[in-house]
């Protein structure tokens, strides 16, 4: 669904996931794509001059941010070259990452405005009970913290994203999340997508109320200058521009993933038709927000 008149897309934020693969196994994910490799993209991923295009095309359809996911995009080898393609076609970029393969560089940080870490827990049982670990091993606190450090000090903002399932929703993530002093938290209530992670019967799944209880119980972290932004269910939904890693837009109103042809073969406002994006629930979800802000000092500063 394409801005009346005006041939721009309804929002200017957009997510792509390059790459299907990933080396973790997240029992609540909905970033499967198995659907996808099955049906229509055997690799599970586009070529690189294939996804080269498709950033060219997003950026000349008028999006300003893109948000490069997976799987795990940190896998695939020409993640640089499609946030350096990005990058100066004048777009903020982002990457969503489970943190297991990140290295910080200054090449990176050159092209990277945001690195998004999804931290769903402390606890190696809970990691390990979520399946967030690579060969059976999850990420320790101190690796996290690392990573945190890592990406202040090369000057890119960081944004953890935490997914509030059945297993960590009693967790209390305030002090670490202060510590680390992310630009965002955003704190993401599990969302059942049938044909990814089974839909509304994942044991993973919680309720409103232990969503908002969990909110509740971390809202003094903004505090410290840090935005928290929660998402339940329904802000999720119909909410997010997002493509599939063979670059077809899609949506999740129907509580399963619906998709538009390829934007390599319609382009982008033909493909935008084929699906449904309310600009007004991404507004209310804080979708727009000043992502090119320069850093606060104090952030900077924290761990030089
Ligand atoms: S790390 Fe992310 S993409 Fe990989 S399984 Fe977990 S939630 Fe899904």
């Amino acid at each position: 669904m394409a801005e009346g008149g005006t041939g721009r897309p309804p929002v200017e934020a957009v997510n792509f996931p390059i790459w299907q693969p990933c080396n973790m196994r997240c029992g609540f994910c909905f970033a499967r794509f198995k659907d996808v490799r099955e049906e229509v993209l055997p690799a599970g991923h586009l070529t690189a001059s294939e996804a080269l295009r498709v950033v060219g095309l997003l950026a000349d359809a008028g999006f300003r941010k893109i948000t490069f996911a997976g799987g795990e995009p940190f896998l695939c080898p020409w993640l640089g070259d499609l946030l350096r393609a990005a990058h100066h076609a004048g777009m903020t970029t982002a990457v969503v990452t489970n943190g297991s393969l990140v290295r910080v560089t200054d090449t990176l940080a050159a092209v990277l405005d945001w690195l998004v870490v999804s931290i769903d827990s402390l606890s190696p049982q809970v990691l390990t009970a979520l399946g967030r670990t690579t060969a059976g091993r999850p990420l320790s606190e101190d690796t996290y913290r690392s990573l945190c450090e890592d990406v202040h000090r090369a000057g890119i903002r960081l944004k953890i994203n935490t997914v509030v399932t059945r297993a960590n929703r009693h967790e209390d993530l305030a002090a670490f999340v202060v510590a680390t002093e992310p630009r965002r938290w955003k704190i993401l209530q599990m969302l059942p997508i049938a044909g990814q992670n089974g839909g509304p019967g994942n044991a993973l799944s919680v309720t409103d109320d232990e969503f908002r209880q969990f909110v509740r119980r971390h809202s003094w972290v903004a505090r410290y200058g840090i935005d928290v932004v929660p998402e339940n269910n329904d802000a999720m939904t119909g909410s997010y521009a997002m493509l599939d890693p063979a670059g077809r837009f899609f949506d999740n109103v129907r509580g399963s993933y619906t998709y538009s042809a390829s934007i390599l073969r319609c382009g982008v406002p033909a493909a935008l038709r084929q699906i449904t994006l309310d600009r007004s629930k991404y507004l209310a979800r804080g979708g727009q927000y000043d992502w090119s802000a320069p850093l606060p000092v104090l952030a900077r500063g924290a761990t030089d």
